[in-house]
């Protein structure tokens, strides 16, 4: 199979067999979310803070120790990568960026490093390594039910979209019902600039947010407790190689340049924006919380499970060209299941499981992430590597694919039911919110992103 840098994200590779195992043998199940076609990164606390590693079935591979092992000294280019860029100087970098304890020095090194890191972590964890070499890298596994995860990078900024146009209309309509969907929205991936400081790792309790409200229009707001608290089921994507002040990045570059995708959702507090969003776009209602998953799931992972981008109902404009090209077209999309499921103190108390909220797909976002990431470049807005993208709430067409309860409760006029006879019509505390999300495509090896996980408590 071809692979060029180019299209890195596009071609799957021999990296990519479906035959490849591990001798770490919970990554062969066939419902691991880390199998070794995945190799999603992360980074694990350790007493001097972090140490950088691969997720492999239901264990890690610590890279800092691999590293200091000599277990990454042998990186190979693939064809031509010697004349483009000494080897030897791309090995010492990634040997570098593998000490560090976040991934952004990763991040920054682009697609040649990152593939040539993945092809030698498949040669340290598949079937074919030697029993003396399984030796060795098993020093440097440990089992992840042992590990405190943390972020996984430092995130300098925080932007998110407003990607799926099923999303933007309900929301629109329920706001604006004789204009649902503002002139806009077709031409231009919608975003605001989020706050990164309150961006906190999967499993980090969420407080519930106080803050302004206004229940009628006759009455003066109050301060208090929110008391529609809602999430977003959202997915990141965390920005590689970053890109001067002033020079923008063109939409045939903007995939090289996203290293992955993370889960993320992102609370909403609803009575707090519906009174302060206009006209400025929301402010405290979103910045109190943002979780992400732990594990970072690369685009090169991710190639298997490329699609179209979204087909524009006709009728609609075709993007500005800056917007547009055939790549973009034919393969900017990405075939990944996303679903929400909700768990209330009760359902705990009561041993009943989570219940499944909503199942819907990124591949139904009107807009890619190569699209959101060249427009947020084009006006030459410096993007850099570790920030973070969040493609807005993933709704699609069908009701249960709704992404947060202001739409599936179509705010708050229909609750929902819990099986212990509760109803929802926004997160009441003890309320536990956990999105997965995971790829499947016919002939290849399903991956996942594993879980975002956050529980409601009482505000302060
Ligand atoms: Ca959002």
């Amino acid at each position: 199979m071809s692979f060029s840098a180019d299209s890195s994200s596009y071609a799957p590779n021999q990296t990519h067999d479906p035959k490849l195992t591990s001798w770490v043998d919970s990554a062969n199940l066939p419902e691991a979310d880390f199998p070794i076609q995945n190799l999603p990164y992360g980074v694990f606390a350790t007493a001097n803070g972090g140490h950088i590693c691969v997720a492999i079935g239901n264990s890690v591979l610590d890279l800092h120790a691999a590293a200091s092992f000599g277990l990454l000294d042998e990186l190979d280019g693939r064809d031509g990568l010697e004349e483009l860029d000494g080897c030897d100087e791309l090995g010492e970098r990634v040997l570098n960026a593998c000490g560090e304890v976040t991934l952004n020095s990763l991040m920054a090194l682009g697609p040649d490093a990152w593939s040539a890191l993945r092809r030698q972590l498949q040669r340290l964890l598949g079937s074919r390594a030697d029993a003396n070499l399984r030796q060795l890298v098993g020093d440097c596994v440990l089992p992840q039910a042992g590990l405190q995860m943390l972020l996984p990078a430092h995130i300098g900024d925080y932007t998110d979209f407003y990607a799926s146009v099923f999303h933007a209309t309900n929301v629109g309509r329920m706001f604006r019902p004789e204009n649902p969907l503002l002139p806009n929205y077709k031409y231009i991936p919608i975003g605001y600039h989020g706050r990164a400081s309150s961006i906190v790792v999967s499993g980090t309790p969420v407080r519930r947010p106080s803050g302004q409200t206004r229940d009628s229009a006759e009455q003066p707001p109050e301060f208090g407790p929110s008391k529609r608290l809602d999430y977003e089921l959202e997915i990141g994507c965390f920005v590689g190689q970053g890109n001067a002040l002033g020079e923008p990045i063109p939409l045939a570059k903007a995939e090289t340049r996203i290293f992955g995708v993370c889960i993320l959702n992102d609370w909403s507090a609803r009575d707090m924006q519906t009174w302060e969003y206009q006209p400025l776009g929301p402010f405290l209602a979103k910045n109190f919380a943002s979780s992400i998953s732990p594990w970072v799931v690369t685009m090169e992972a991710l190639a298997p499970f490329r699609v179209p981008a979204f087909a524009r109902p006709e009728g609609d404009p075709a993007p500005l060209p800056y917007l547009s090209d055939a790549n973009n077209h034919d393969h900017g999309g990405i075939n990944l299941t996303v679903e929400l499921w909700l768990s209330s103190a009760k359902m705990r108390q009561e041993n009943i499981p989570a219940l499944r909220l909503s199942r819907g797909n990124l591949r139904d976002l009107y807009w890619t992430l190569a699209q959101m990431l060249a427009h947020h470049a084009s006006n030459g807005c410096n993007l850099r590597p570790g920030d973070l993208l969040g493609s807005g709430t993933v709704s699609g067409e069908a009701k249960d694919s709704r992404g947060c309860l202001l739409e599936l409760t179509w705010r708050g006029t229909e609750p929902l039911a819990l099986p212990t006879g509760e109803t929802r019509k926004f997160l009441q505390d003890g309320d536990e919110v956990t999105i997965r999300a995971y790829a499947e495509s016919e002939g290849f090896r399903r991956i996942g992103c594993g879980e975002c996980r956050g529980l409601i408590l009482p505000a302060l």
